[in-house]
């Protein structure tokens, strides 16, 4: 059975992934805790079954908060050389922050994406599925 899909603009599917709403209606949660996805909408019934967003949210975040910290910290040794315990305390708290704040957001956004653009994982197609 064919699933019917509202036709949704790609500005309100990012904004709707980013708020960790449902893809299709925008009203259930996507989430069930910090980042498991919920089973399904429990507005709209989307089964979440198909989300699967893998290590992209992670690879996005390492990249973006690797950048930014250390970007930082050797900015900051060049220009005032402080000592190594004062590194510790400017960069400790700012690694959990640059790291679990967007985290959620960019899962959100992906899975909302995928469920967007009918991504899917490839499937090899046998005689049974003709
Ligand atoms: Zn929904």
């Amino acid at each position: 059975m064919t699933e019917i899909r509202p036709v949704v603009s790609l500005r309100v599917s990012i904004l709707r992934g980013v708020a960790g709403r449902c893809p299709r209606c925008g009203a259930g949660n996507l989430f069930h805790g910090f980042l498991r996805l919920a089973p399904g909408c429990t507005h709209c019934g989307l089964d979440f079954s198909f989300a699967d967003a893998g290590d992209g949210p992670a690879v996005f975040v390492i990249l973006f908060a690797g950048a930014l910290v250390v970007g930082l910290a050797l900015a900051v040794e060049v220009l005032y050389q402080p000592p190594l315990w004062l590194h510790a305390l400017l960069w400790a708290p700012l690694i959990p922050l640059a790291t679990l704040g967007p985290l959620r957001l960019i899962k959100g956004l992906l899975v909302a994406l995928q469920y967007h653009h009918d991504a899917a994982e490839g499937r090899p197609q046998g005689r049974a599925d003709r």
